[in-house]
């Protein structure tokens, strides 16, 4: 492992108050004659290295807990600036460092991280107009589109509530009756769903979002990252072994690139509607389980990613770092998405609850250029100047300030979401279809497929089954006969 195991620099120990201290290898106490002894309460480097230790750990994620992490740069290779006025996207050959973390999805920290799941891919931008998140998926689609069931399809995949364990009954149920994920479970059951390593999966906005320009035109977009060094997947089979023998296998893999210099890269491209055509398009463009497929909106080419640095230390440079979705720079805004909608409150939230109120001054979040937010003051851990005696209200007399231009007003096409249901109708199986049918291009990929479905819900309960078996004949009639034979 090429991690960093010796430093020429003799530092002098100090606890972390700075004083210089013993050596920390012996607590101080009361020796008695052949072993054993009091300790003192005022050994104060004892209770500190316990207290501390115990205080170690930090509330895990809910979700995306396992995961790795890099920084990188991102270049723009072609022009893009008749659809956005992002600074970072502003010129051919512009470069912006950034950080990124690539997780699992359901299980826990320690959890082996070949297993089937979702990748999410978290990355922050840091460019001269603040930080852009970009928090996407290695699918295009997700599971729900109403976020009042983003708890309940996450609870489904993790553990029952009795007895502990993953179960497959629960999972199935879930997705039986919540049939608008049928769209998603086609992407996971395939062998995607087993990626060979972190550098060889794409990511995708999921969402749409709108590239907008000073003069208040906008576009809706989604955005596309495909990997460089080809996609390549494990089978269920070879996924399982190696969860066996190395846990870590995807987080080792891509630190081990990094640190050989064997830099991973993927390509930008972005799809682009207009307002007018999204009002007339086949697919509403705010329901996250849909793509606009590749013949109506083709992939656009702006930009390549490279990983080229490994973290330095975990826990600081990812484990603290919180990414958003509602971290946007001017040029790029969020759509009438309701799955963004709610992940722009409930990632700062999950923040604030994980790292505190202040996490946006931890040196991993940092924005590169000033910060000046003088109307978010104190808080725990607030380690800057907390803006001195500067004014903590709005519209003083006594400091003022510039402020971005107002963002310029354009009409918003709402779509039909004001009316949203979550009623499944044959239309959200079409896109499915249509995957299944890609599959069949695929040597091999749709009998992996159905053995891959087969292999989890074979534990789930008979009637459970029967309604997976149902909800797979909807995809199409001899997918469903397949799977039941699979069983
Ligand atoms: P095309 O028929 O033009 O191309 C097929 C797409 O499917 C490619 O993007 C390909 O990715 C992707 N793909 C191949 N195998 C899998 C898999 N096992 N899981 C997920 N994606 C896979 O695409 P269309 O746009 O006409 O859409 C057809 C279907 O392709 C969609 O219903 C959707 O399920 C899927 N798809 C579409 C995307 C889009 O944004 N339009 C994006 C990703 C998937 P690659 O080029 O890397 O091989």
């Amino acid at each position: 492992m090429a991690s960093q195991l010796h430093s020429t620099s003799k530092p002098t120990y100090t606890l972390a108050e700075g004083c210089p201290q013993q050596d920390p290898a012996s607590s101080f106490s009361i020796n008695k004659p052949g072993g054993g002894g009091l300790l003192l309460l005022q050994d104060t480097q004892l209770i500190e290295t316990l207290a501390h230790f115990a205080r170690e750990r930090i509330p895990e994620r809910v979700v995306h807990a396992k995961a790795a992490g890099a920084f990188g740069e991102f270049e723009v290779t072609h022009d893009i600036t008749d659809i956005t006025s992002a600074a970072f996207l502003s010129e051919i050959g512009k470069k912006t460092p950034f950080l990124v973390r690539i997780s699992t999805v359901g299980p826990e920290r320690g959890s082996a991280d070949t297993v089937r799941d979702v990748r999410g891919w978290a990355m922050k931008l840091f460019t001269e107009e603040g930080n852009q998140d970009w928090v996407f998926n290695d699918i295009p689609v997700f599971f729900v589109r109403d976020p009042i069931k983003f708890p309940s399809v996450n609870r489904s995949h993790k553990r029952h509530p009795q007895t502990n364990l993953t179960d497959s009954t629960m999972f199935w149920d879930f997705h039986n009756n919540n049939q608008e994920g049928i769209h998603a479970l086609m992407c996971l059951f395939s062998d995607r769903g087993t990626p060979a390593s972190l550098r060889n999966i794409d990511a995708f906005s999921g969402h749409t979002y709108k590239f907008t320009k000073k003069d208040g035109s906008f576009h809706y977009v989604k955005i596309h990252f495909k990997t460089d060094q080809g996609i390549k997947n494990f089978t269920e089979a070879e996924a399982t072994k190696i969860a066996g023998e190395n846990p870590d296998h995807n987080v080792q893999d891509l630190f081990e690139n990094i640190a050989k210099g064997n830099f991973p890269s993927w390509t930008a491209y972005v799809q682009t509607m207009t307002a007018e055509e999204a009002e007339k398009y086949r697919w509403n463009i705010f329901d996250m389980t849909k793509v606009w497929p590749h013949k109506d909106h083709p992939l656009r080419l702006f930009g390549k990613l490279t990983f080229n640095r490994n973290p330095q230390n975990y826990f600081s440079d990812i484990e603290q770092a919180a990414f958003s979705p509602s971290t946007m720079v001017p040029g790029i805004e969020p759509s009438a998405d309701p799955m963004l909608q709610a992940r722009m409150f409930s990632y700062p939230d999950a923040a604030r609850y994980r790292l505190g109120v202040n996490y946006q001054m931890l040196p991993t979040n940092c924005p590169i250029g000033p910060v000046y937010s003088p109307m978010q003051r104190d808080g725990f851990a607030n380690f800057r100047g907390n803006y001195g005696s500067d004014p903590n209200y709005v519209r003083s007399s006594f400091r003022s300030m510039t402020y971005a231009a107002g963002k310029a007003s354009h009409d918003e096409w709402a779509g039909k979401t004001a009316a949203y249901s979550s009623e499944v109708v044959d239309d959200d199986f079409v896109q499915a279809t249509a995957l299944w049918k890609v599959l069949g291009t695929q040597p091999g990929q749709q009998g992996n497929f159905v053995s891959n479905v087969a292999g989890l819900l074979g534990s789930a309960i008979p009637e459970v089954q029967e309604k997976t078996i149902e909800m797979f004949s909807r995809v199409d009639a001899e997918l469903g006969k397949l799977i039941a034979e699979a069983l």
